[in-house]
């Protein structure tokens, strides 16, 4: 975010001082509030549309997060138990294309977010993580779909720069980018189209009345026909989607800029790459030549406690940088100059959902990214804003429209399982990385995990 906000100058939209009224209020300037507001002003450019922010866009996961761009196609086995296999085939297509179209919207609107379509690994760091893929494999090839290219250790070693990658399978359809970069891009794209920004002006809440919805921040009233709520994990406030939703944070670091150092370890410029353990590793070299190494499945978000500067502290730092050391030994003399968390949303499926809020018409949201948003939220920003317009297109009535079958566990029963699941978890990827079994009580309490990045 840093290195965003250096790029565009860092000029804040205005909060909001004054009563206004709109067509359409979106709350939440991450990724998925602004595609939504640039699908709207871009099919509908009469129509009022606003976004309030509660700090600046770009401040929640959209400007904090690995900045891989990926599609649904790991995902396609839990996308046909939700839905029949054409409609998975579908969406999985779509998400590709979204890849794609973020590519092409960066370039036709002069966004510098070091877009690179240069493919994912997804590889095994021990022996137990072989073959993770085969079954996603499997029923992707009996649906007729084949996205992925099963690598030679040698050619993952060959692409990868590391000897730790013991096998893998390749995705050409994957992209990298400086995700901080992209969301601010994505706000000078909604205000040049006309949207409305307001930051520093966090919604404190909203009411339904006779003929649309009172969305109340501090000093002021928003009157909007129709509200679209895109605050990711902040949704948890509400009950209904609490119930879904599971707040995991993610920690992150980044080193210097050492651009010769990687080119010596041959790591494909760009090139993402995640293993196959469920506190998942993920790390990509950026355009400039540094490395981003994230670790997911940290701090457990208790309820809808969502305090900003909490989330934003990595817990697992050391832990990271660790394993970042042990991936590539070769960078050993390389600094780590950042090192940052976030919150990640994970829907009990481990797919987003979208709908209306508290049986209104009128309140739309969408939720539960679960690790995958940046590439998604594009097709987010499609769905809500036809479910805005009240469109009842491939989008306004997507098959992710829908209620998650699978309900968490009220407080503190959550919090206290989803400790003891992750203690679990850690006790049995330790043991993994030395090339051992972990214990018979172990894996059954893994098995209790309903988060999950791929699959
Ligand atoms: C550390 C980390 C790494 C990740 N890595 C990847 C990755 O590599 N690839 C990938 O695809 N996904 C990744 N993700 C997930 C991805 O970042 C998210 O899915 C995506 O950014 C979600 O965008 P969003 O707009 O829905 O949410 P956000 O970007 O969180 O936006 C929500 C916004 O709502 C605002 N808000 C909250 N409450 C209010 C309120 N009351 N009033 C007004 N505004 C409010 C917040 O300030 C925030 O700006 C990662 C996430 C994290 C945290």
């Amino acid at each position: 975010m840093q290195q965003a906000l250096q790029r565009d100058g860092h000029e804040e939209a205005p909060a909001l001082q004054d009563d206004q009224t709109l067509d359409i209020c979106i709350v939440g300037g991450g990724l998925t509030g602004l595609w939504t507001a640039l699908q709207i002003s871009g099919t509908e450019p009469s129509i009022r549309v606003g976004v309030v922010e509660a700090d600046i866009c770009g401040a929640g996961a959209s400007g904090a997060n690995g900045g891989f761009a990926m599609t649904w196609w790991p995902k396609f086995a839990t996308l046909k138990k939700l839905m029949s296999t054409d409609d998975a085939l579908r969406i999985a297509a779509a998400s590709e294309e979204a890849v794609v179209q973020t590519g092409r919207f960066c370039e036709t609107n002069g966004i510098d977010a070091d877009f690179m379509p240069t493919g994912w690994l997804w590889t095994a760091t021990n022996s137990s993580q072989m073959g993770s893929w085969d079954d996603t494999i499997d029923t992707l090839a009996s649906a007729g779909a084949s996205p992925f290219r099963v690598l030679a250790k040698e050619e993952v070693y060959e692409i990868s720069g590391s000897e730790r990658h013991l096998g893998g399978v390749f995705e050409a359809g994957v992209a990298t980018v400086q995700p901080a970069a992209l969301v601010r891009g994505l706000r000078a794209a909604a205000l040049a189209a006309g949207v409305s920004i307001w930051e520093k002006t966090p919604m404190l809440d909203y009411e339904v009345t006779p003929r649309g919805v009172a969305v109340r921040v501090p000093g002021a009233t928003i009157a909007t026909s129709q509200l679209v709520l895109a605050t990711n994990a902040w949704l948890a406030r509400y009950p209904e989607i609490r119930r879904h939703l599971l707040v995991l944070g993610s920690d992150v670091i980044a080193t210097a800029s050492a651009p010769e150092q990687l080119a010596s370890v041959g790591w494909t410029p760009g090139l993402a790459i995640s293993d196959s353990r469920r506190l998942v590793h993920y790390y990509r070299p950026t355009k400039d030549g540094r490395v981003v190494f994230g670790k997911g499945g940290g701090r457990i978000g208790f309820r809808d406690h969502m305090n900003r500067s909490t989330w934003a502290t990595a817990l697992r730092g050391p832990e990271v940088i660790d394993q970042f050391r042990r991936t590539y030994p070769k960078l050993d003399g390389v600094a780590i100059t950042n090192t940052w968390s976030g919150a990640v949303d994970y829907s009990s499926d481990s797919m987003p959902f979208f709908g209306r809020l508290a049986g209104s018409p009128r309140v739309h949201f969408g939720v539960g990214f679960s690790g995958n948003g940046v590439g998604p939220s594009y097709i987010g920003g499609k769905i809500l804003a036809s479910l805005a317009l009240e469109r009842d297109d491939e989008w306004g009535t997507s098959p992710m429209i829908r209620t998650p079958a699978t309900r968490l566990p009220p407080e503190p029963l959550r919090t206290i399982g989803g400790w003891v699941v992750r203690t679990a978890l850690r006790s049995k990827e330790a043991a993994e990385d030395q090339e051992k079994q972990p214990s018979a009580l172990v894996r059954r309490l893994t098995h209790l995990d309903p988060t999950s990045f791929v699959g």
